[in-house]
């Protein structure tokens, strides 16, 4: 469903925000963390570790919601997520995840 109107108190909506940081020569490419990922932040990287193998990069800068699955999920801890100042949405931002529902 699509709603022309952008929510009148959309300035106090403020949205989680997280910064990726990835050990790449700690990872074994097992996706995990791009499968998962809720925002579809990561994508598997055409670049290889020491270890011959592909790890994860971020796809969409900005978009992190700090949920920490990757985090949780990573089974050799090469990922993780950190708090950064929390940013309201854009106008277009809210359309888009309303049609998405
Ligand atoms: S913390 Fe959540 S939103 Fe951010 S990259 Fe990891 S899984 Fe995706
Ligand atoms: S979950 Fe961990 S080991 Fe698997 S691809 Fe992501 S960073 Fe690499």
């Amino acid at each position: 469903m699509t709603y022309w109107r952008v929510p009148l108190d959309i300035k106090k909506v403020k949205i989680p925000h997280g910064e990726i940081y990835i050990n790449i020569e700690q990872c074994k490419g097992c996706g995990f963390c791009v499968e998962y990922c809720p925002k579809d932040v990561l994508e598997m990287s055409s670049e290889f570790n020491r270890k011959g193998y592909h790890y994860p990069a971020v796809l969409k800068q900005g978009v992190c919601v700090n949920c920490n699955l990757c985090e949780v999920l990573c089974p050799d801890f090469a990922i993780f997520c950190l708090e950064v100042e929390p940013r309201s949405p854009e106008p277009d931002e809210v359309l888009e995840r309303k049609e998405e529902s």
